[in-house]
Parts: C-alpha cells; structure tokens; sequence
C-alpha cells in the first residue's frame, strides 16, 4: 500500500482523486455553525475510498505530505473564492510540522489566499500537538510569522502527546483542539480532566474546541464548562463542500456571521470556571496567588498539643476574620509557635477538639448581631499533630441579605402597582395615608372618612361612576361586604393626573376587625383586556368581525342611516335607507346635498339643523320629516382626535305617531296605485306654494293622462284597465324617483309636483315620462303600449294654483293631438272651451305644427257657430288640418297664426273662403300657451 501510495500520489494530485471534505463547528453559545475544517480523501479507482491514516504518515515518512497539504490549501482558497463571501465562516487546514522544512509554507499560503482574494482571517492553521517539540526555534518562527499575518493558528489534537503543557506555555496559540476521543469516556474523570483543561486555556487566554463530539450529552457538558466549539458527528460528519452547506440547511441550521463570530469570540474568553471571573484582562496579568483565587474563605490550621498555629490563610478568609474581630487567632497568624488552645474562645476550642477527635465539626456564634457558621476538617494527621481545614462564613449576610432582598423587592412592587396606599379605621371613621405616588391625582388623604369619601366622589370620581364609588365605600356596610372575602375592589375611573379619566382598581384589604388597608392601582390595562374578552367572547371563534358586522348592518339591518360629510354631501347610507327613498344605488345620493338632490320642499331647516349638527356639535334629535312617517335625529361624527368630520343621521318610523300617521297616510293615498291621491296632493301643493311664496322657490305642476285609456277598459275589460293605471303610476313614480311627488287624481289622469333650478331639470323629467310611452308596458301577460299626454305649468307663470292646474290641463289635453283619437281630442278640448260653445261669434282653436309643405294647424276646437258657419260637422272639422280644406290665401292665414301663436300677439285680418264663397273678417289669439292660438269669424 506505501508503494502504491507513493506511485501513484502524482497521478491522485493530477486527476482528481485527492478529494477535499469539510466537518462542520458549532458554537455551543447559539448552536449556530461557525467554521469547518478541511480533510483530506483520497478516492482512489482502485482502491476506493482512503481514510488520511492511511496515507498522511506514508507522506510524511516520505517527506512528500506537503505536496498534499499545498493540493488541499488551494482546493480551500479556491472554494472560499467560488462562494464569494456568501459563506463566511473560517476554514481550517491542516499543515504538517514537515511542510516547515519541506517548504516556505507561509508564503505559499500567502500567495494561493493573495491569488484568490481570501481574507486572512477565513483561513485557520491547525498543526498538530505532538510535531511542535521536535524544532522549537522553527515552529516558534512559523507560529509568529502566521499570526503577525493575521492567520488563526490552532493546536490540533491537544492532550495527545507528551508535551502538551510545555506547549502551551511555550506557545502562543489562538485556539486549542481538544480531542474527546483521547478521553475514552467520559466519566468524572474525563470530565475533570477536560475542565481543567478548559480553565487552564480560558486562563491564559486561549479558545477551545472540542473535537469528537457525538452525543448530546457530551454537548451539554462542554457547554456549561464553556468550551466555545465542538466539532464532530453529532453535528456532521466531513463531507464534500456542497453535501455540508446541503447538511446544514436541511437541519434547519444558520451559519454564524463575522459579526457575531467577533462577539461570540469575546464572550467565549470568559472562564466560566473561574473563581474571579470579574477580573479583567489587565489583572490576569497580575501574578496569581492562591490567597486570592478561591473567594471561599479557607485556612489551615495545625493543632500540636494544647497548642495551635495557623498554616495558611486566604484572602477570603483574612477578610471574614478580620471582620468579626477574631483576634486571638489572627493576632498569632503570623507567630511561628502559635497560641495554646485555651487563649482562643471556649467555642473555637471546642470545635478544634471536636474536629480533632471525630474529623468533622460545624459550630454557629454570633458576633455583632451576625450569625456566623465556622466548619472545620481533619486534612491530616502525624504524631501528635493534627492540620484541620477552617472556614468561616457570615450567615447572617446571606440570610439578610436574601430577606432583605426579598422584604425591598415586595415592598417596591407594592408601591409600583399601587398608586395609593392608605389605612382605613372604621372605629373611629379616620383614613390614614400610608404612601402616595406622584403620579396619584386621587387622594384620600389622612382625615375624616366620610368627608374624604365625598371630596373624593364628586371632584376625582367620573360621574357615571360615582353611585358606585360611594357604594363601595360606605362604611356602614363595609364590614360585613369585605369579611366574607377579605377584601373587596371595584373597577372605576378616576381623574388622571394629566387631567383625563383612566380606568384603576380599587380594594379594601381587612387587615382585622374595623381595620383596613385602601389601595389604589391603575387598571387600564386589564379593563381594557376584559372589554377585549369581552369582545372577543362576542366576536367567538373570530367569524363575527367589526367589518362583518357593519357589512350586515350597512347592508341588511332594517336600519335607516347615513352619513355624511362636513359640506352635507352623502358619502354613505344603509340599504335600508335606500331602499326606503326608492334609491337603486349609493351613486344616486352620493357627494349630493339635500338641496342637490331636490330633496325636501324647505330646505333651510333642514340645512340649518345639519349645520348646527356639524359646527356646534348640537344633536338634532327627533326630528319629524316631511313625509310625517320618519323621525329622525342626527348626531355628529366624530374623528378619533375629536374633531367633528361628518354627521350620522337615523330614523325610524316613531311608533306613537304610526298609527295616526297610517290613518293620515291612508287618507293621503290613493287605494288603486299606492301613490299620493288628491288629498296628498294639494296638502302638499300648498306646501310647495309656500315655500315659492316665502323662499322664491318655484315648481313645476305636471300633468300626465293615458290616452285613449277607454280602449284597454272596451277592448281588454276594467280589472285589465285597472292594471294599466297601476302600472303606469308605477313607472311615473320610478321616473320622478324622490324627487317628485306623484299623484293620481281620478281616472287615467296623474299630477306631479316637481321643485327645480333650471329648466334643464324639468326637460330631462318631461323627456323621462314620455320615454313611458316608448317602452312595452307589461300588463296580465300582455306587453301593450301605453302612450300618454303631458302638460306642464310653472307655479311662477301665473302665481295662482288654479291658473297654473288650468294650464297644465290644457296643455296636456293638447298635448298629443296627432296622435290621439278623434274621439278623445273632442272630449279634452270641449272639456277646456266649453265656455266658447254658445259664444254668438263662429270661434275656433287651432294647434300649430309644421306640416309638409311648411307651416301648418290642426284643428282642436269649434265652437256652435263655427259648425253652423261651416255647415260641416264636429267630426269633419276636429283634427283635421286646416290645409285639408283651407286653400286660399293660406300663406296668410299662417302668419296671422303663428304671429299669435308663436309670439303672442293678436292681429284682425280679412279672408275669401272659396268653400263657402264668401268673406270673413277675422281676429287671431294666443290661447292655452305657445303653440296654440284661436280665431274668431265674422262674415261679411
Ligand atoms: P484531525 O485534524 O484531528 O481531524 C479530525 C478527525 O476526527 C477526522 O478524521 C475526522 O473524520 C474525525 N472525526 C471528526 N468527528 C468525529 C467524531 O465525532 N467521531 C469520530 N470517531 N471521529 C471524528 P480523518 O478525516 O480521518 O483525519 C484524521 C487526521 O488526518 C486528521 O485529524 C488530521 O490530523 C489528518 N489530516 C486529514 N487531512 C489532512 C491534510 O490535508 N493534511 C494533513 N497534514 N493532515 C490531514
Ligand atoms: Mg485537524
Ligand atoms: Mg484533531
């Protein structure tokens, strides 16, 4: 196998067959990966896999291993290099003593760690104990020139060889390996053996790695000895590069950072094992002595005889002596031939007597009012003397110590938790202050009781709380509320000191009969965690969330609410609410005020309210709408600093007013269609006419019939005709959305009142209800055409309601003469101009339109004279053009008519009817409104 080994090394350096492996270290502080060491394997092809002890010794032997260690250095360099600082933990590489003399190792190190850009301090030297002794001068030269350089240098396999200490004291090393498997187990002795080592290290200021590690539990003692590292199976075998960074991931391990590698590093130099582990750096250079190593108090004492003398003393010991005035044994500390035993204390005597006859004594004295505890042991005997282990320690120092300890920590928590301590007499009705905090703004200070109580309820207790607070306080009951427990507490708030109310607990604590204690403690917090209990309970397994919850109210609670912002715009409302307005969508209201939306009939109260609502913070409760059937009030919303950012308004249909109101709302309403009947409509007309007379405000009276409406009663029978009403007034309503009132009088016939600014408005309604006619009306099955006539009148045109109905009427009645019946148009205008029936002048209205040929009338309305004059009839003259039978001088007859028409301006002219062959003298009108005009006929 040498043979082969050395045959073949080249070949194995040249292909590939030396493989690299890592072992990965652990940091005991955090168990975090700190570094890995490389090994060297040889795969060999025929051999297979070869451990270093089969190869490393052939090398060195053969005085060729430095050919290896160079092979594997720049395998190392190379792949620190390859993971760019992404790893960034030392690696560490094994050298031999031989490379020393083989090769300038350090600069070959140097120039593979240059050539690769590796910091110095990735890079760690292990040289392995046992080499070191053989050239001291060289190793020492080595050693010193890789460490100046700034390279790690570590002892390998420390404890191994022979000169281990001599090593330590001769060299100066960064880190010691210490390998477990030297320590075949790891009993007590192993065990104290290691520590030791450790300590030694610590103490002269040199790391330690543990090497071997395979249990946990061998873990666990390194640990708490405070060896930094450990190396070994138990965290990872050596393994290809890429096999350990997978090895670590897939155990959930970090690798540590250099950051944390320089400060786990200083925290490592702590011996844990030392006995002034306070000492600093500088004073570890002072020399040791063992008076001060041990800070248990120790000393030897020799018993010749009736005589005894003190061997040794330590620091510790001198000080406790010297403290409790032990003189007789300190004064003759320093006397060779000691003191006889009965100049010391009876006691001190008895214990040395006790110790010298039965190897052990223990023994308790006060001095000073401390109890001091001495123990003693028989260390060895010859002749007639007797040494005796001494040590003294001041009990009462411990003891008091800890109670003390305990009794200030109790009393300081007491005072952290409680604002206000207080003692509390029944007896005599007195309230003594114990302790005050500062930051305690409510005081029931020494005095009377009662008088305290009350200063306090009215001027420290938050009003809704006071009841409460006197409750809890009164004396009279006091005694027997708080002996059933023992004590009693409440929760309530109370004035801050910084001025504002915040939650405490209160308690009476019984200390005996009539007696109690009063505390006062903040309690913010845990109220605050109740009410979240609380909540939480109610929220239950987390399904009913706030925004679920207000999802469900917003969206379908029967509950009518909205909010808006501080310009009164709408920014939100609950379905309810919507669908109580008739609105289809938010969008509908959304950024309009009240005024934008044409809501109310007055508006200025309701502005006013809401301003006062927004500005003043004034809650408008109770306030009865319009419609009579809501009750509404409206509160301001407030932001979470308290300002005031928008108002919330409710309401609900008030339940005492219902009843009165269903039967007014009843009496308002129109059976057949659910709209507002004639009743509704004039009490609301008047309404409208008001506020034109008071504000300016004007409205629109729109008139909307069914033409030819007996038709569905003939064709389709009343309950058919009955359906249509209802189903027109349905989409009247729909096209006036709240905008309108909507009515039906009688019949087929429909009024609707409409507020406005601009005629825009009032187009755009007029436009929408003619729409009606374009859409199918769906009735029993039956999709029919509905077509219907309109006729609008302002409020401001004639300032009169029965002018402004007249209008309407009329307009509507002519509204749709082309296409309505002939029938139905001889009923509507008969029914406007029946006054002009008997009139003894031939009278007649026409309605301008635009004909083919130009300009063009349409005959509503004749009156007895006009038919008689004719010698035609109703039915051959009504809706009839006037070009069907009006030749002559048409041209004229046109311009007379559109002059009256069109600009309201009457004129006389003369025409020849060549019908009748005869002439006329005649006068042109305005009538009804724009559009329209009547002529009267007087023959010649
Ligand atoms: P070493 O430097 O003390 O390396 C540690 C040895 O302990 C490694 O053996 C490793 O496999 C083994 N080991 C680690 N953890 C455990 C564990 O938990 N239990 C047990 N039983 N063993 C563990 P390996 O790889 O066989 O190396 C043996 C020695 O050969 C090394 O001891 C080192 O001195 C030397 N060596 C390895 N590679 C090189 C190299 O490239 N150059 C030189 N000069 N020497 C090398
Ligand atoms: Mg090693
Ligand atoms: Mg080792």
């Amino acid at each position: 196998m040498e043979q082969y080994i050395l045959e073949n090394l080249d070949q194995a350096l040249e292909q590939d067959h030396i493989k690299v492996y890592v072992q990965p270290v652990v940091r005991t502080l955090t168990r975090q990966y700190c570094g890995m060491e490389a090994l060297a394997r040889w795969d060999d092809p025929e051999h297979g896999l070869l451990l270093p002890g089969k190869f490393i010794s052939v090398l060195e032997d053969h005085r060729r291993i430095h050919e290896l260690d160079i092979y594997v250095l720049n395998k190392v360099c190379k792949t620190l290099k390859s993971m760019n600082r992404r790893l960034d933990v030392p690696v560490s590489v094994n050298l031999s003593r031989l490379d020393y003399e083989l090769c300038d190792i350090f600069e070959i190190v140097e120039s593979a760690v240059r050539a690769n850009k590796v910091p110095r301090s990735s890079l760690c030297i292990e040289i392995t104990e046992s080499v070191i002794a053989n050239n001291e001068q060289l190793m020492h030269r080595y050693i010193d020139r890789f460490r100046e350089a700034g390279y790690s240098v570590w002892m390998d396999d420390f404890g191994s060889g022979y000169s281990s200490l001599n090593v330590l004291k001769d060299f100066m090393f960064d880190e010691l390996k210490i390998d477990m498997r030297f320590l075949s187990d790891i009993s007590s002795r192993s065990r104290t053996i290691l520590a030791s080592i450790i300590n030694m290290a610590k103490e002269i200021g040199i790391q330690t790695l543990a090497e071997g590690v395979e249990t946990e539990e061998q873990f666990e003692f390194l640990r708490n000895i405070g060896c930094e590292k450990v190396q070994g199976y138990l965290f990872g075998k050596p393994m290809p590069f890429e096999d350990c960074l997978r090895h670590v991931e897939q155990g959930g391990g970090t690798w540590e950072s250099p950051r944390l590698r320089w400060y786990y590093d200083n925290i490592g130099r702590l011996n844990v094992l030392s006995a002034r582990p306070f000492h600093s750096d500088n004073e570890s250079n002072m020399p040791i002595t063992g008076l001060e190593l041990n800070s248990i108090s120790i000393a030897i004492l020799e018993l010749k005889g009736n005589m005894a003398e003190m061997l040794f003393a330590n620091q510790a010991f001198e000080s406790t002596a010297s403290a409790i005035d032990w003189p007789l044994i300190w004064d003759h500390h320093r006397e060779s031939e000691g003191i006889p035993l009965n100049r010391i204390s009876q006691r001190i005597q008895k214990l040395l007597e006790d110790t010298r006859s039965e190897g052990e004594g223990k023994s308790l004295f006060v001095y000073d009012n401390d109890y001091y505890e001495l123990r003693a042991r028989t260390l060895a005997r010859q002749g007639d003397a007797c040494s005796i282990l001494m040590s003294v320690t001041n009990l009462s120092e411990i003891s008091a110590m800890a109670n003390q300890k305990q009794l200030d920590e109790g009393l300081r928590s007491l005072y952290s938790v409680y604002e206000q301590v207080a003692l509390i007499n029944l007896k005599d009705l007195t309230v003594v202050s114990l302790y005050l905090d500062r930051t305690s703004s409510h005081k029931l200070p020494t005095g009377n009781l009662l008088a305290r109580i009350e200063e306090n309820a009215e001027q420290r207790i938050y009003p809704d709380d006071r009841e409460r607070f006197r409750q809890f306080m009164d004396p009279d009951t006091l005694e027997e509320r708080a002996a059933r427990e023992g004590g009693i507490s409440i929760h309530l708030r109370a004035l801050s000191f910084h001025g504002s109310y915040s939650w405490k607990c209160y308690q009476l604590v019984r200390i005996r009969q009539d007696a109690y204690y009063f505390l006062i403690r903040a309690a913010e917090k845990e109220v605050r965690e109740l009410q979240a209990k609380y909540h939480a309970w109610q929220a239950k397994d987390g399904t009913l969330t706030p925004e679920l919850l207000w999802d469900n109210v917003v969206n379908h609670a029967d509950l009518k609410f909205f909010w808006k912002d501080t310009k009164r715009r709408f920014v939100g409302a609950s379905r309810s609410f919507l669908d109580h307005y008739h609105f289809r969508s938010l969008d509908e209201i959304l950024g309009k005020t009240d005024e934008d939306m044409g809501w109310h009939i007055h508006n200025d109260p309701y502005r006013d309210e809401e301003l006062k609502v927004l500005n003043e913070g004034i809650i408008s409760h109770k306030v009865e709408g319009e419609d009579q059937e809501i009750v509404a009030t409206k509160i301001p919303l407030y932001s979470q600093d308290g300002k005031i950012v928008g108002l919330i308004g409710s309401f609900y249909q008030s339940d005492s007013h219902l009843a009165a109101k269903d039967a007014v709302r009843q009496a308002r309403t129109d059976a057949l269609t659910g709209l507002l009947n004639s009743r509704g409509l004039y009490e609301d007309m008047y309404a409208y006419i008001d506020e034109y007379e008071l504000r300016g405000r004007d409205f629109a009276l729109i008139e909307v019939s069914i033409d030819d409406f007996e038709d569905f009663n003939t064709r389709f029978g009343y309950d058919f005709g009955d359906s249509v009403i209802r189903e027109t007034g349905r989409k009247l309503l729909k096209c006036c959305s709240n905008k309108a009132v909507v009515a039906r009088i009688s019949g087929f016939y429909y009024k609707v009142l409409r507020q406005y600014e601009t005629q825009d408005e009032l187009d755009e309604l007029i436009a929408r209800i003619r729409q009606i006619a374009a859409e199918p009306c769906r009735v029993s099955e039956a999709s029919i055409s509905v077509y219907l006539s309109v006729g609008m009148a302002l409020y401001s045109e004639t300032r009169n309601r029965e002018n402004m109905e007249m209008q309407a009427e009329m307009r509507r009645m002519t509204d749709d003469v082309e296409t309505i019946s002939q029938h139905q148009l001889m009923e509507n205008t008969g029914h406007i101009f029946h006054v002009f029936d008997e009139l003894p002048l031939a009278y007649a209205v026409y309605k301008i339109i635009s004909g083919p040929g130009g300009g063009d009338a349409i005959l509503l309305y004749v009156n007895k004279c006009f038919v008689d004059m004719t010698r035609l009839t109703h039915k051959d003259l009504i809706g009839r053009r006037v070009s069907n039978f009006f030749v002559q001088d048409a041209g004229n007859w046109l311009r007379m008519a559109e002059e009256a028409g069109l600009n309201g301006k009457s004129s006389k002219g003369e025409f020849h009817d060549t019908h009748m062959d005869c002439d006329f003298e005649v006068t042109a009108y305005p009538v009804i409104g724009p559009g329209f005009c009547a002529f009267t006929f007087n023959r010649k």
